[in-house]
């Protein structure tokens, strides 16, 4: 008899589970199974919707189900989407009556507080840790919210990271086709805020941190390494700064320790077998406060991560009013500063052609004590960052509703959110990412649309060298968090990965051409997308190179780039040096 783990996603801010990352809340389940030594098989949710069936569904030998929901109301996604309330439903109905069923996650807590309350004989709502609650199942037979202990997590997480989850999961791909996967760890628990937090925040509630060492963090690492893993995001962290930080239960802005984060990060950093390797969230007003040990933090960050890293800060609101009436962490003066020190070491380039590490904003609509003056203070706190020519990756304006938040007036918030997208991001992804910059290892993932769809990856064409080159549009994106999303005017087979050359700027997007363009094999199309080249001009390129192998097949049509241009009689545009290139 086998346990059957499905993987609906976990989706939030300190813990990223929708592909390509694998979240750590599903793989501590897979982990207490594997380390019990019991029949278990894991399926992603979007397996499941493309009719895959495990074993032990198409034998009848489901011992029972544990399922993670994570995203109340599952947003737009590219790669993969969460289960909704809807799916889970029809999902927990098709088991057979009787089978113990244990559901958690954030969405299963939310779902219930909205209300939902399924009636099926062994049914389990875990509100508390999925996987002890399952553990104490499996030793009494008896459902009980459980927390897990230090012990298992430490054991859970290990066995997690050689798991299903991982060794399984469709994102893992192969040593010659390797994958995206994106390994979330969960390096600690709760907020050094936890006496008086944001109001609306639920870590305060966790109580005093609970850390996990450098030692533990890095052998689970080793861990998924040895089954494949390459990419990591170090998640669970409230703020990178105050991991293991001095005085966390005495002050109001403990001091950050540089020790252990360097210890970790570098640690990490020896098994050259890790490639990606981002964090998560940063306090500004730590930072801020604490200016000389969280310089020496910022330059650690910058020399052990990958470039393109982001460290959300949540401001939440710029209004001091919200502020006092929330409990807010940090003020536009703190903000500023934090924001200054990881642009002086974070605005450098590193190998992939992205600022090595820059901050992100959150912004809260919908908080106590908010106007529509609110948003004024927000719009100068954000042009006088533009005016200090200070660079944020990403501003995230989130809208929260229900009890203890108030009503958002649409129209100054939906204004405010216009402002943002205009007047802030598209200027700094125009400033960040100019005309004929380089951007190197773009993973490509979409056809013609946003969304990975299922034809996808039902359909081999999609991924066959043969679709190279053919009318259509191709979307991507660099492995990491926050990754900016770009488009190819033509087709790439999926899953694949090339450097490519910005042309163009959406408003939160990019166009770019690839380098490499040997204009002997290109398409109509390839030569189109290089701006400069009109479709007259490629009808007239493609139809000079089909002549000259008319006349002696026996030959390469250019022989260089020069010969492309000279030949049919068009000026060389200023991109085709860029992009283009005769291979022998
Ligand atoms: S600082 Fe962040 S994690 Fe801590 S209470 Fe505020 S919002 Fe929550």
């Amino acid at each position: 008899m086998t346990w059957l783990v499905i993987d609906g996603y976990e989706d939030e801010p300190a813990a990223f589970g929708v592909p390509p990352y694998i979240g750590f809340h599903v793989r501590y389940i897979c982990g207490l199974l594997h380390s019990r030594k019991m029949e278990y098989e894991y399926i992603t949710i979007d397996q499941w919707r493309l009719g895959n069936r495990p074993d032990c569904v198409k034998n009848g030998t489901i011992q029972g189900i544990a399922l993670i929901a994570g995203a109340v109301v599952p947003g737009k996604y590219l790669r993969g989407t969460p289960i909704s309330l809807k799916e889970t439903d029809s999902l927990i109905r098709s088991f057979p009556r009787g089978t113990p069923i244990i559901a958690g996650g954030w969405a299963i807590r939310g779902w219930r507080q909205q209300g939902w309350k399924p009636l099926r004989k062994g049914l389990f709502l875990a509100v508390q840790d999925t996987d002890a609650t399952l553990n104490h199942f499996l030793d009494t037979g008896e459902w009980t919210h459980k927390r897990r202990t230090d012990k298992q997590w430490i054991t859970w997480a290990q066995a997690g990271a050689a798991s299903f989850a991982v060794t399984q999961h469709p994102d893992l791909g192969t040593e010659e086709k390797p994958g995206p996967l994106t390994y979330e760890v969960e390096v600690y628990q709760g907020c050094v805020r936890f006496k008086r937090g944001c109001r609306f925040c639920i870590e305060p509630k966790k109580g005093v941190p609970l850390w996990r060492t450098p030692e533990d963090v890095i052998e689970e690492i080793r861990i998924a390494a040895d089954n494949g893993v390459t990419h990591v995001r170090l998640g669970g962290m409230t703020d990178v700064y105050t991991y293991m930080a001095e005085g966390v239960v005495e002050l109001e802005y403990p001091i950050p320790n540089p020790e252990p984060i360097a210890k970790l990060l570098h640690g990490i950093r020896e098994d050259e077998r890790i490639n990606t390797l981002h964090v998560d969230n940063g306090n500004p007003s730590i930072i801020a406060e604490n200016l000389e040990p969280s310089e020496e933090i910022t330059r650690t960050l910058v020399d052990t991560l990958s470039d393109g890293a982001v460290l959300s800060f949540g401001l939440e609101s710029a209004d001091p009013q919200v502020h006092v009436e929330n409990w807010l962490n940090c003020d536009s003066k703190q903000l500023h500063t934090a924001i200054e020190l990881i642009n002086k070491y974070g605005k450098e380039r590193g190998e992939r052609g992205l600022p090595k590490l820059l901050p992100g904003l959150n912004f809260i609509a919908g908080l106590r004590g908010e106007t529509d003056d609110s948003y004024k203070y927000n719009q100068n706190l954000l042009e006088s960052l533009k005016r200090s020519g200070l660079w944020i990756r990403r501003i995230n304006i989130r809208q929260v509703e229900g009890e203890g938040f108030q009503e958002v007036n649409e129209k100054p918030f939906k204004k405010f959110k216009e402002w943002v997208r205009e007047e802030i991001d598209t200027p700094l992804l125009q400033e960040m990412f100019p005309i004929g910059h380089r951007m190197n290892e773009i993973y490509w993932e979409a056809h013609d649309g946003r969304t990975r769809l299922p034809r996808h990856i039902q359909n081999k064409l999609h991924q066959d060298p043969s679709i190279y080159g053919k009318p259509g549009l191709t979307m991507g994106r660099q492995i990491g968090a926050y990754p900016i999303l770009m488009g190819i005017n033509y087709h790439i087979p999926l899953e694949t990965s090339s450097d490519v050359i910005v042309t163009g700027h959406g408003s939160r997007s990019l166009t770019g051409v690839e380098i490499g363009l040997d204009p002997n094999s290109m398409t109509e199309r390839q030569f189109r997308s290089i701006p400069g080249i009109g479709d007259k001009a490629a009808w007239k390129i493609v139809s000079t190179r089909a002549n000259r192998l008319a006349r002696n097949p026996e030959i390469q049509a250019f022989e260089n780039i020069s010969d492309v241009f000279d030949a049919t009689d068009l000026q060389m545009p200023e991109f085709a040096s860029l992009v283009m290139e005769v291979k022998n």
